[in-house]
């Protein structure tokens, strides 16, 4: 076809098939290269419209193209795309594990009869004799290798299979066009998928890795459920994921997100295909809010308006990161980006490498380092993401769409220093990384520093006044504005680049970021154990206590038996203005919120409106996970009449801890009967007279309990298990 033909044709198709007017970015140049039989390599952004650039041309070819791709669920959802524009079946099909024979002869049929213009083929069936050896019958107009970054170990998910890819399409026939495409690649992985597939001679296609509709934040990771929990509550009716790194942490956090009354989904491949299957479904019809997931949710997602993301954990590697961020804001609206970061993270992730391969350990160690490196800098985070894919940012380009780039910054004179660093970074002859030339500046004797005698050299430790902080931000940014590179092949070795030897030699003024602070973390297990901060509102506690008297009258019960007193100190700074949020508060559950509850409503309701009260938005943050767990098998066990020293010890608590934990079961409104082993422990009058001492008790305290009705005659134990009985058979 000559060029004008090609263009009609390609108009054409793009409106006749897909429905679209005009192509998106490179679109057009990169099908036109594949038409005239070129090898072709596309690097280009999630969103970007990459499948078109080789579904449109497989479609205006003559024979079938075979299409690479690493996940099951991917191709489907592109073979079924594709039937629905075609308008019949034959035109695409996929060849994978998931076929029956009978299919798999369907498959092979209609690829026979010239219907096919696409098949999908997994790379392990690929390298599969059998198929080789079919594929070899048919004309193949060209292969398309999608999620090409899966030859790389560099990648973020590297698929030994891969690597076979070359050898296979040579068995195919000669002088078959390959098109690699990938939506991530860092100048590293772009030369492996060049060398692994020989495709020097490839006509490059790279567009901008910019998403300038993102806003991407890195927070320290503290109160995490409760941070998250705030978040989505302040962007309601809009759908995010939160990604965390394990299917336990998966499970918990959108437990917990339930519970705070957010519709939330678990996604994680210990699920069953089906469950997995609807809980896409779910989450493309907009039934539910936010799916936490670990990373193997969204590949193949295509839900435009996902409005934030969420990283509950740092992730793995910045391509990971770059990934499931480019998730958010497809449509080209609203995406916030959100990653929580803690240096115990960092740890955990450090321990998950350290069963592996050296060199697999060592590659994972610098794609880790990456990870931090961007966490802890104060550089515009669009910079440093593009600077990783191998583009060059101005961060006055960011438009302030990233924390750092809004935050107040601490700037330093850099000239002097970076001279200086860049002249050790020499004399050692260029053959350390960024952690020994911190440290030789910083004065610590490493065991390296000590192995090469650095620690003999006048300059060691030189810097050690000016604070491991400003090291770290002036080396970082030696590497982001080019004045240094690290040697990605041989362990991240600095090196100078030409900007760096010519700054050495004629020094101009520069002015670096210094690292802001990421304060420690609490531990996670405090998550949700403390309540709000907000300040107490001493006027209505005085109305919420004169209310609670006025029932606890109505109904002759004590006023603790209703609320006790850190509920309604709750209910004070948090406001709950619906049954449902009456539960969050601590020591309401379910049966109390219902039994008591709608008069306390009442009255807060009209309280906040006739003040004009700001609620904040996040309740208390009821955490579930391990500790609803042992509760509910406290319960169980009590039900089964069991005696408690029994079930502390089979939980490996102590009797001190399990009274804890049935008060607060009954306190929050759960009835127990524990009466099988208190009538085996207290006789039935001295039950009554505790329990008429309750009755008419003025103040829920044991002590004053003890003390009014003698500790000769009771001990404390028994009044604890008293009150237990009494609020459960009263109040629950
Ligand atoms: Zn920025």
């Amino acid at each position: 076809m000559r060029t004008m033909e090609i263009k009609k044709s390609l108009f054409d198709n793009l409106q006749n098939f897909f429905g679209f007017d005009n192509f998106k970015g490179e679109q057009e140049a990169i099908i036109t290269n594949i038409l005239q039989k070129k090898d072709t390599f596309v690097i280009m952004p999630t969103g970007g419209g990459k499948s078109i650039c080789y579904q449109l041309p497989a479609l205006m070819s003559e024979g079938t193209a075979v299409v690479i791709s690493p996940l099951i669920a991917l191709m489907k959802n592109q073979v079924d795309q594709l039937r629905a524009f075609g308008g019949t079946d034959s035109i695409a099909h996929f060849l994978n594990s998931s076929l029956n024979k009978a299919e798999i002869t369907k498959v092979k049929q209609d690829v026979l009869s010239g219907e096919t213009k696409l098949l999908y083929v997994a790379p392990e069936s690929l390298s599969k004799a059998e198929n080789i050896d079919f594929l070899r019958l048919i004309t193949v107009s060209f292969v398309a290798v999608d999620e090409a970054h899966c030859i790389s170990e560099w990648g973020h998910d590297f698929r030994p299979e891969y690597r076979k890819i070359r050898q296979v399409i040579s068995n195919l026939g000669e002088n078959i066009p390959i098109i690699a495409l990938t939506a991530t690649a860092t100048p590293k992985v772009q030369q492996d998928i060049i060398k692994n597939l020989q495709m020097n001679k490839a006509t490059l296609f790279k567009s901008s890795f910019n998403r300038s509709n993102l806003f991407y934040e890195v927070r320290p990771k503290r109160n995490i459920l409760k941070e998250i929990i705030r978040f989505i509550k302040s962007h309601p009716s809009k759908t995010g994921i939160v990604y965390c790194l394990s299917r336990k942490k998966v499970e918990e956090v959108a437990e917990a997100l339930n519970l705070n009354g957010i519709k939330a989904l678990p996604y994680h491949a210990g699920l069953e295909p089906k469950v997995r299957a609807d809980t896409q479904d779910k989450f493309l019809m907009e039934d539910v809010e936010v799916i936490v997931a670990t990373i193997a949710f969204g590949m193949g997602i295509d839900k435009p308006d996902v409005r934030y993301v969420i990283h509950h954990d740092i992730p793995k590697s910045m391509e990971g990161y770059y990934q499931e961020t480019g998730r958010a804001g497809r449509d080209g609206g609203e995406g916030v980006c959100v990653a929580f970061y803690a240096e115990k993270d960092i740890d955990k992730l450090a321990k998950f490498m350290k069963d592996k391969p050296v060199s697999e350990r060592e590659i994972g160690t610098q794609i880790l380092k990456e990870v931090i490196d961007y966490a802890e800098s104060s550089v515009c985070r669009r910079k440093q993401i593009l600077h990783y894919f191998g583009e060059n940012f101005n961060e006055a380009g960011c438009g302030e769409m990233c924390d750092n780039c809004r935050a107040q910054k601490t700037h330093f004179d850099g000239a002097e220093k970076l001279q200086h660093t860049l002249q050790v970074i020499g004399a050692l002859g260029e053959k350390f990384d960024d952690h020994h030339i911190i440290s030789f500046m910083m004065g610590e004797e490493t065991p390296q520093i000590v192995a090469y005698d650095h620690n003999k050299l006048p300059e060691f430790g030189g810097g050690k006044e000016d604070g491991l902080t400003l090291w770290k931000s002036l080396l970082r940014q030696a590497l982001l504005n080019n004045y240094i590179s690290k040697d990605i092949d041989s362990y991240g070795l600095l090196r100078l680049t030409k900007s760096g030897k010519a700054f050495i030699e004629s020094p101009h003024s520069v002015r670096f970021v210094l690292n802001r602070q990421m304060e420690a973390g609490e531990d996670e297990q405090e998550d949700g154990g403390q309540q709000g901060g907000g300040t107490l509102d001493t006027e209505l506690l005085k109305m919420l206590k004169e209310l609670r008297k006025k029932i606890a009258k109505q109904k002759s019960l004590p006023p603790f038996v209703i609320f006790q007193d850190p509920s309604l100190d709750e209910m004070c700074t948090h406001y709950p203005v619906s049954v449902d949020e009456l539960k969050q508060i601590q020591g309401v559950g379910a049966g109390k919120a219902m039994k008591f509850g709608a008069p306390f409503i009442e009255l807060i309701k009209k309280y906040v409106e006739e003040n004009d009260i700001d609620r904040p938005i996040d309740l208390v943050i009821k955490s579930a996970a391990n500790k609803s767990a042992l509760k509910v098998s406290i319960i169980q066990n009590i039900d089964r009449k069991i005696a408690l020293e029994d079930i502390a010890s089979a939980k490996g608590i102590t009797y001190e801890d399990i009274i804890r934990e049935v008060e607060s079961i009954v306190n929050s409104g759960t009835k127990l009967n524990l009466n099988y082993y208190i009538d085996e422990m207290i006789d039935e009058d001295r039950q009554d007279e505790v329990f008429d001492y309750f009755r008419s008790a003025e103040v829920d305290s044991i002590d004053e309990a003890l003390k009014e009705l003698g500790s000769d005659e009771y001990s404390i134990e028994e009044l604890q298990l008293m009150r237990i009985k009494f609020l459960s058979e009263l109040g629950n």
